[in-house]
């Protein structure tokens, strides 16, 4: 059974005229997908189509997690710049914050705001940081409640745009739900539906198979085979509906990725050691009932965040502890770096004191209850067995891969950064951000963008 979307009404259809109005650009995010993974990719028929274009190694910005850098490879801005610092909101005493599902979060123009000013329409599928968009003309965002499907489908209906609602009606069956939603097939769907109805002429899609699977089971394992297979598979069925549809020769393609992973050797619960010293307080049901400081987990880094209501004498206090912590080798943090160094260094910045590095491999979680500490070789240790979220030169990095009309074929560069990305995306399709922490990949592209050298 394939339900698809009808027709939309054209009287929207942007005028003939705008910049490189025969130019479409459809990008694919495959979550977690690292450079190394390449020369297997490429064994696969539907990534080596992709690969046979132009790719290299992407660093990406801190922190090296899934919203801040798809946020960049729509902004060329790093996390200072576009002010999406985390995946998930500050919530102190959430066991489950919200994410920054919200678009109007975004502090820069994203490239759906350049292209709706020239006219061009825009489609994202599961694309972070898009709910509730104000530019995107087909928005199906990438949002979740974990009361399960039902309430899933009421969110992300809510958040989509009115267009993008009319897909997540007609493939909502695709939603997959187990423990959590797996939006795979669904986005997949949803993304083909929108080439052969809409015919975007900018189209955003994040899976994020291969990323869950790294969670779950670690960095290359049986099960990450399978998911590379089975987003090649998806991968496929898009770039079929490009040429299906008569578009393909004008649309240049990307497969990106946010980050690499890091194999977990243990949790910490940095929030259960700020309990101990009496800066969460909680109340008899164990619950957070007041806080002075408090840890975000980024993965395998942590935001420390103070209070702004708490007493003056506070910071010193905190930071006083922070320097013992990174002093005691039986507590796995290994640095902490205040504000202004993580905005030199890495374009970042948020409302917080700085950064803590855990030791290789240690994972910051939210949660304050229990153990400070959880080993793998523990019996209770249930959590993730592979992570990041680490600084963004450690390990291995992320892939950008291009094909199309404008794209040097069999080329190949050593590195560039995720909002180069962005910015490479902008100058395919006649834009240009205003601000910009990237350049235009010029390796890749046909005709080299002279004034856009890196
Ligand atoms: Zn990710």
């Amino acid at each position: 059974m394939t339900r698809t979307v009808p027709t939309a009404d054209t009287s929207s259809t942007p005028p003939a005229g705008s910049p490189r109005d025969s130019r479409r650009l459809v990008v694919i995010s495959v979550d977690a997908m690292s450079v190394v993974d390449v020369p297997f990719a490429r064994t696969l028929p539907n990534f080596s189509r992709v690969l046979a274009g132009s790719w290299g190694s992407a660093e990406a910005i801190y922190p090296t997690v899934t919203y801040p850098n798809h946020t960049s490879q729509t902004t060329a801005r790093t996390a200072a710049g576009h002010g999406i610092y985390a995946n998930e909101l500050v919530q102190p005493g959430s066991r489950r914050p919200d994410w920054f599902w919200d678009a109007r979060a975004i502090a820069a123009p994203t490239i759906f705001d350049l292209a709706a000013a020239q006219g061009l329409t825009s489609a994202t599928v599961g694309w972070p940081v898009t709910g509730w968009s104000p530019s995107i003309d087909i928005a199906v965002p990438e949002i979740w409640d974990p009361a399960g499907l039902e309430a899933t489908l009421a969110v992300l209906r809510d958040a989509a745009s009115e267009r993008g609602r009319a897909y997540v009606d007609a493939h909502a069956a695709e939603i997959g739900w187990d423990s959590k939603h797996r939006f795979g097939q669904f986005n997949t769907a949803v993304a083909v539906d929108m080439i052969r109805t809409d015919a975007p002429d900018v189209l955003f899609v994040h899976l994020v198979d291969v990323d869950s699977a790294r969670h779950t089971t670690g960095r290359f394992t049986p099960e990450v085979r399978e998911a590379f297979e089975r987003v090649d598979g998806w991968i496929g069925e898009i770039l079929d509906a490009l040429e299906e549809s008569g578009v393909a020769e004008d649309a240049n393609v990307a497969i990106v990725s946010d980050h690499g992973h890091v194999e977990v050797g243990r949790c910490l619960r940095a929030n259960n050691l700020l309990v101990q010293e009496g800066l969460v307080r909680l109340d008899d049901s164990g619950e957070v009932a007041s806080w002075d400081a408090w840890v975000h987990g980024c993965g395998l880094t942590g935001q420390l965040h103070l209070n702004p209501e708490a007493e003056e004498s506070a910071q010193d206090r905190v930071l006083d502890l922070v320097d013992r912590w990174v002093a005691d080798p039986e507590i796995p943090i290994a640095a902490f770096h205040p504000l202004a160094d993580m905005r030199e260094d890495y374009g970042y910045s948020g409302p917080f004191l700085g950064v803590l590095e855990g030791t290789s491999g240690t994972n910051f979680q939210n949660l304050w209850e229990g153990r400070s500490l959880y080993g793998r070789f523990d019996d209770d240790y249930t959590f993730l067995l592979s992570q990041h979220g680490h600084l963004p030169e450690q390990d291995i990095q992320a892939v950008f891969a291009m094909v199309g009309p404008d794209i040097v074929e069999g080329g190949k560069f050593s590195r560039c950064t995720v909002p180069d990305e962005a910015a490479t995306f902008a100058h395919l399709l006649g834009l240009q951000f205003p601000e910009a922490d990237g350049a235009a990949v010029s390796e890749i592209l046909r005709e080299p963008a002279l004034s856009l050298a890196r």
